[in-house]
């Protein structure tokens, strides 16, 4: 868990947001959670996506 974990998981943080954090933070996250971080925008990505398609 790191900080995008915690404040997405919370809400606090919106998905653009999160991304944005990534980017920054992404040097100091290690290469494993990384790829977890990515796979759980990507999938609240998509989930935000297909509710636009109703
Ligand atoms: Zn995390």
């Amino acid at each position: 868990m790191c900080l995008i974990c915690i404040d997405f998981d919370r809400g606090s943080l919106k998905l653009r947001e999160a991304k944005r954090a990534l980017g920054e933070m992404r040097g100091m996250l290690d290469q494993q959670h990384l790829k977890e971080v990515e796979r759980k925008l990507a999938e609240a990505e998509r989930a935000a996506q297909s509710d636009d398609d109703g």
